[in-house]
């Protein structure tokens, strides 16, 4: 990889909010002037209890433009259905004409193994355009990619049938406030659908943009980061010694075999933090 190439990132998740997963990555990268690009592969039509459709895409395309005005990371939302999506045909060209057209050194995405079929066929459509994007005659009017991007998965608690293994890992404590104020922009998410669903705690929601935020940073999308850090522990101190014991928050990565295999020189390049 050449000194002077501009480094592109894609990360690639079903729903407005899942891209996040990797948001302290994502934030130290673009703080490094690098390019980022969240790829949602729905539309998010389906993400709520009381609203649908396509005021509600509207909505969450609304939320994932502050996102992106706030941070700088770029963003782009094919029109499949939330809830719906497959990894048919139709979409697996959709998914390879949008990886070419950014031309990444890097994929982040779901593993295969998720709760969600959006999830599951997100990742598997990342999958299935692997190869494909360096194919000329598979898509043919958009032009193909020249090397194979590298392919990771973010981290997750799954664990059948078989659990993240992790083969980077990073201290986020410096950027975990940003990631949270990410997550703050998804109004329809943090504050209406996930509480309503029990995936985020049903106490109740304070009124006033600056308290629910503080209330969100008392949730459990901060002590995910935090268990994170608790489980890669061994990796975190590997990597950084014995400051590797006080980080408070992690992310970390998988490597997908399916992508070009980095050495790790070219892995320390592409993420030096
Ligand atoms: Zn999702």
């Amino acid at each position: 990889m050449s000194q002077a190439r501009e480094y592109r990132y894609m990360i690639i998740g079903a729903h407005q909010d899942d891209c996040e997963s990797s948001g302290g990555i994502a934030l130290k990268l673009l703080d490094l002037g690098r390019r980022v690009r969240f790829l949602t592969a729905t539309n998010g039509c389906s993400g709520h209890h009381l609203s649908m459709g396509g005021g509600l895409a509207a909505r969450r395309q609304a939320e994932a433009e502050r996102v992106s005005a706030l941070t700088g990371v770029e963003y782009e939302m094919p029109d499949f259905d939330d809830g719906s999506l497959m990894p048919g045909l139709e979409e697996r060209k959709a998914m390879i004409a949008a990886i070419r057209r950014f031309d990444p050194d890097v994929i982040i995405t779901h593993r295969p193994w998720d709760y969600h079929p959006d999830h599951r066929y997100t990742s598997q459509l990342v999958q299935d355009s692997s190869f494909l994007v360096q194919v000329p005659n598979v898509c043919p009017l958009t032009p193909v990619m020249r090397r194979m991007p590298a392919i990771f998965y973010m981290q997750d608690d799954f664990k059948k049938p078989m659990p993240f293994s992790p083969d980077l890992v990073f201290d986020i404590d410096a950027v975990m406030e940003r990631k949270m104020r990410m997550y703050h922009q998804y109004v329809s998410q943090m504050y209406e659908w996930l509480p309503w669903v029990g995936q985020l705690s049903r106490d109740p929601i304070p009124e006033g943009d600056e308290a629910r935020f503080e209330w969100l940073k008392h949730t459990e999308f901060t002590a995910i980061s935090a268990g994170y850090a608790d489980r890669f522990r061994p990796q975190l101190q590997e990597k950084y010694g014995a400051a590797g014991a006080n980080v408070r928050y992690a992310e970390a990565l998988e490597f997908c075999e399916y992508g070009e295999q980095l050495t790790p020189e070219a892995a320390r390049e592409l993420f030096p933090f």
